[in-house]
């Protein structure tokens, strides 16, 4: 796990162990419910909204695309997301 991960509402450090708090209590909604109070700024934010050191995020499926013929495009990602009907994160 990235030892980097700042709140996305003010910018300050979260805490490796505050992050495993809310860890956790996703885990026990089995992931629904990513939301938590941020120790920071008390706001309340998402697991999958804060910045982590090296892009990532909380999915049900992931897409892999190797080697795109006409590379990787934001065109591309707009296709598929036209396609699947919902919105896509590129990590
Ligand atoms: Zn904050």
């Amino acid at each position: 796990m990235s030892d980097s991960i700042t709140c996305n509402v003010c910018g300050k450090p979260i805490a490796l162990e505050e992050w495993q708090e809310a860890m956790d209590a996703a885990y026990a909604t089995q992931f629904e419910d990513l939301h938590f109070v941020t120790a920071c700024c008390s706001s309340v934010t998402s697991l999958n909204s804060i910045v982590y050191e090296y892009p990532l995020g909380f999915a049900r499926f992931q897409i892999a695309i190797r080697n795109p013929a006409d590379g990787f495009t934001d065109e591309l990602v707009d296709r598929l997301q036209q396609v699947l009907n919902m919105p896509l994160r590129v990590i």
